[in-house]
């Protein structure tokens, strides 16, 4: 379901989505594309920021109020303060436009994945020589165990769970924290991950797991 109200993206959109969907819907305003979601109830929405009737945050809070697919968000904007606000409001990804068709078509199928891993739990998690074991917390790469404190385990069993979707600092550190308050959240996320990336990335400086979103927070790329 795309939700934008300009004609020419719109048709952009349709093309990439129509390789991996049967049908692709649209609407131009927020109000249109709201009924429509509530009584197509689509697998996953894309809700473009600049609509003529509503801000896109409020979009985002209304659907996510009530809608469980995944929203990923298109935006014209580059404000990183803006694109936390709308995470942390239940967006699952954004993306900048001008986008390539292969990034899009990239984004959503891992937030697809994600979608459906939510719906069957799954206990384990494989990405490249890596197996997670969720019930047993441990993680081997190629058979052998590598040794991660619990925050560490903490940290990429919440990014892992959530592959393909921008965790902000504060979900993430939430998420791993839970309630308890440090100094500097940013800080200590950047410690932590650096930490875990040193043993489990092959080069820390081009992470391949575990991606840096400037100023926003953090994604795992492992199973996309
Ligand atoms: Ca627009």
């Amino acid at each position: 379901m795309i939700i934008e109200d300009d004609p020419p993206i719109r048709r952009v959109l349709r093309h990439a989505l129509e390789s991996d969907f049967d049908r692709v819907l649209e609407a131009g305003t927020a109000a249109a594309g709201i009924d429509l979601v509530a009584s197509e109830q689509p697998a996953l929405v894309v809700l473009d920021l600049g609509l003529p009737d509503a801000e896109g945050v409020e979009v985002c809070r209304e659907l996510r109020a009530w809608c469980v697919a995944p929203i990923l968000i298109l935006s014209a904007r580059h404000s990183e303060s803006e694109k936390v606000t709308l995470l942390d409001a239940g967006a699952d990804d954004y993306i900048t436009k001008p986008f390539s068709t292969v990034e899009l078509q990239a984004r959503v199928r891992a937030l697809l994945r994600r979608a459906s891993v939510g719906n069957a739990p799954s206990l384990r998690i494989e990405f490249g020589p890596y197996v997670m074991d969720l019930a047993g917390r441990t993680l081997r790469r190629d058979g052998e165990i590598v040794h991660l404190t619990p925050i560490e385990w903490e940290l990429l069993r919440t990014l892992a769970v959530n592959a393909g979707r921008t965790l902000t600092h504060t979900q993430l550190f939430g998420a791993v924290w839970a309630g308890r308050r440090y100094g500097d959240a940013q800080q200590y996320l950047r410690t932590h991950i650096a930490n875990l990336r040193r043993k489990i990335e092959d080069d820390v400086l081009d992470p391949r797991y575990v991606v840096t979103e400037p100023g926003i927070g953090y994604r795992f790329a492992g199973t996309s």
